[in-house]
């Protein structure tokens, strides 16, 4: 245990230290950016060491997982974001223990996830996921509403009651025009954020960059870095 405790303090410190740069190169001050830490296929235990070593924001992308992990950790001050592809039929559970929800990219989520709120009497914050790599009106491969579709999910959202549009999140592109153009993917959601807080000035939550491309997210102005790998360790197989 104290050897885990070892590990993940020095990768957390690691991951601190680039952020810290990244921040320093991009002319931002650190408190810029917030470390989400993606807990995803790692045990209650490290979720417990990470709270003690003072992380505050975890991400779950399953709620199979998540919701028995969560159960374990009501004692630590820790805010858990949901990032994976959501199902309706998960939506009570995971607005159970979900602080965020970064996921949303249809209509009949957001429908969901506000009559779920209000019946838990919470507040649930939503970010819209964007596919940067789908059509102008289609869904991405891996969740997200195109470009096109964010104004009037916003919309949606902010109209909800018991939930708090809180901005956009993406995941890097492996295909289209975007593959292996992080920067230039992340450069293209913070034009669309630009766009929406037009209409709604509140939701100013950026999520981009995972381990691999922390920097081209804060070099592109993300406010939130969701980071598994580069604390945790790499993940077996899929997840
Ligand atoms: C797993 C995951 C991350 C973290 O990925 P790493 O490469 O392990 O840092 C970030 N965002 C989402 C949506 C994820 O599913």
């Amino acid at each position: 245990m104290t050897e885990r405790k070892d590990e993940l303090a020095a990768n957390l410190a690691r991951v601190e230290g680039r952020i810290a740069a990244a921040c320093a190169a991009a002319g931002r001050p650190r408190e810029d950016v917030t470390l989400i830490v993606v807990t995803k296929t790692y045990p209650a235990s490290d979720v417990r060491i990470l709270a003690d070593l003072g992380v505050r924001q975890v991400a779950e992308n399953r709620d199979q997982d998540a919701a028995p992990k969560a159960a374990e950790c009501t004692d630590l001050p820790l805010s858990w974001h949901f990032v994976g592809q959501l199902q309706t039929n998960k939506v009570r559970s995971v607005v159970g223990y979900a602080d965020v929800v970064q996921s949303v990219d249809r209509a009949r989520l957001v429908t969901a996830l506000s009559r779920e709120a209000v019946r838990a009497g919470r507040e649930l914050g939503c970010l819209i996921q964007v596919a940067l790599d789908a059509g102008e009106q289609a869904r991405g491969e891996r969740g997200g509403v195109a470009p096109g579709g964010i104004g009037e999910l916003a919309d949606l959202v902010a109209d909800a009651p018991g939930l708090r549009l809180g901005g956009l999140m993406t995941v890097a592109p492996l295909t289209g025009e975007y593959a292996g153009r992080q920067q230039a993917a992340f450069e293209r959601l913070m034009d669309l954020s630009t766009s929406l807080r037009r209409a709604h000035p509140a939701a100013t939550m950026v999520s981009a960059g995972m381990s691999a491309d922390l920097e081209q997210a804060v070099a592109a102005g993300a406010t939130h870095v969701r980071v598994g790998s580069a604390v945790l360790g790499v993940r077996p197989g899929l997840g």
